[in-house]
């Protein structure tokens, strides 16, 4: 499966929900989802309104598609997740979920260092961060408890980074992790519990989408 490179908006307005793919224009009446509140496609919202998407496998299709927009991931890596997930003591979705959420690019969001996932992807992909003193551009890579995100030196320079601290302080973070603000250096505290993801997800349909 091909990288979706279209208008970001329109996955949302697919979904029928904000998926919060952009940052402060999804809190903006120019959000998509407020002017637009219908699917996409030539038809228009009438046809749309036509069809009835009531079966189980299609709400199960239709929360995968949700959860790997929001995340930003692959259908081959995503299904990866799910594999992975089986194999760990615990709630098969909840696990999954969990490995989403300490992707390093994930991380990055969640610290307010990027508008949004797509974002962080971007900025790890330039190699503007140190994952226990180690330079990491893999935004797939799955942070641990007890690691250390630090920004690299000669990043630090940039103007991107240097008003940083102003940009991120307003922004929470989640309680699984710390953020020392003005060093911007931050830490993995522990796995996030279920009630720590704010994803409006409903994992259980996708690990029954998965175990089909
Ligand atoms: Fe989705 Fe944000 Fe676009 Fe609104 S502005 S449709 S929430 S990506």
């Amino acid at each position: 499966m091909s990288k979706y490179i279209g208008p970001v908006c329109r996955l949302c307005r697919r979904e029928g929900e904000k998926l919060y793919l952009k940052g402060a224009r999804c809190l903006s009446p120019k959000c998509a989802i407020e002017r637009r509140p219908f699917a996409p496609g030539q038809h228009g919202p009438d046809a749309q309104a036509k069809k009835s998407r009531t079966s189980d496998y299609a709400n199960q299709l239709r929360e995968k598609q949700k959860a790997r927009r929001i995340y930003g991931v692959m259908e081959t890596q995503f299904r990866r997740y799910y594999s992975e997930a089986v194999h760990v003591k615990g709630l098969t979705g909840e696990v999954m979920l969990q490995l989403l959420e300490r992707r390093l690019d994930n991380v990055i969001f969640r610290l307010g260092y990027a508008e949004n996932r797509a974002h962080a992807r971007n900025l790890v992909a330039h190699g503007h961060f140190l994952v226990n003193g180690r330079r990491s551009k893999a935004a797939s890579m799955t942070l641990k408890p007890g690691d250390v995100i630090e920004i690299r030196k000669g990043s630090l320079n940039r103007t991107y980074f240097k008003s940083l601290p102003d940009v991120a302080e307003p922004r929470q973070v989640p309680s699984w992790l710390s953020r020392d603000t003005a060093k911007l250096s931050a830490k993995i505290v522990q796995v996030p519990s279920r009630q720590e993801i704010d994803a409006k997800l409903n994992e259980q349909l996708i690990v029954e989408y998965y175990s089909r």
